[in-house]
């Protein structure tokens, strides 16, 4: 155990009350999370696999993350904490407008579910091109605005992401008063704050969230 210690402390880890606990990798039964530095077992149970290292026959983790065991292989190894699910081409994401113009718009791409974003910075850009479907609507503004929760799809296959509203169901979420930063309500294929009766005009899609 003073050896194990010693060898935290030498990674550079002060609180040694949390960090020189041994992790057990024969109780694989929770989903136990392990620091860099935890001894997760030694050779001659285990071959190190990836995120691991060894040092005199041991094997410890080398990041955050839940311990893993290939009992047919014998390999453990550890599994990152923060996996990011990269949308998919051909996925539908939602995402905030933080910068519209006539032509063009930034978003912020939160992922596949608005209640568990994507905390990596994932930028979606949409040209009116994959926006209009009206040759009425001569802005990007007439459909999104800055603030604005769209659910768009995805055309590209890495970030920055290319985006379209040319996809079922997609379009404006969730909007934002532009007078008192009330929450829009969508009723009979109109967009109007509960609060100061402003009315705005977007794509809204038939996912718009009632608030
Ligand atoms: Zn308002």
């Amino acid at each position: 155990m003073e050896k194990y210690i010693s060898h935290i402390v030498l990674m550079g880890y002060r609180d040694i009350s949390t960090c020189a606990k041994i992790w057990k990798v024969d109780s694989l039964s929770r989903e136990q999370e392990v620091l860099p530095g935890t001894l997760l077992g030694v050779i001659e149970e285990y071959f190190p696999g990836s995120n691991v290292y060894e040092i005199d026959g041991k094997i410890y983790s080398s990041i955050i993350g839940i311990p893993r065991l290939d009992m047919v292989r014998r390999i453990v190894w550890v599994e990152p904490r923060t996996r990011v699910q990269m949308p998919s081409q051909g996925s539908m994401v939602y995402a905030y407008v933080i910068n519209a113009r006539d032509e063009s718009a930034f978003l912020r791409i939160i992922g596949s579910d608005p209640r568990s974003p994507i905390r990596q910075s994932l930028v979606g850009m949409l040209h009116i091109s994959q926006a209009r479907l009206d040759p009425g609507e001569r802005s990007l503004l007439d459909i999104i605005r800055p603030g604005d929760l769209v659910y768009a799809k995805i055309l590209s296959k890495s970030n920055p992401y290319i985006l379209t509203l040319r996809a079922p169901k997609a379009g404006v979420v969730l909007s934002l008063c532009l007078k008192c930063a009330a929450f829009m309500r969508y009723r009979s294929g109109k967009l109007s704050c509960p609060r100061c009766g402003f009315e705005e005009s977007r794509r809204v899609s038939q996912l718009y969230i009632s608030i």
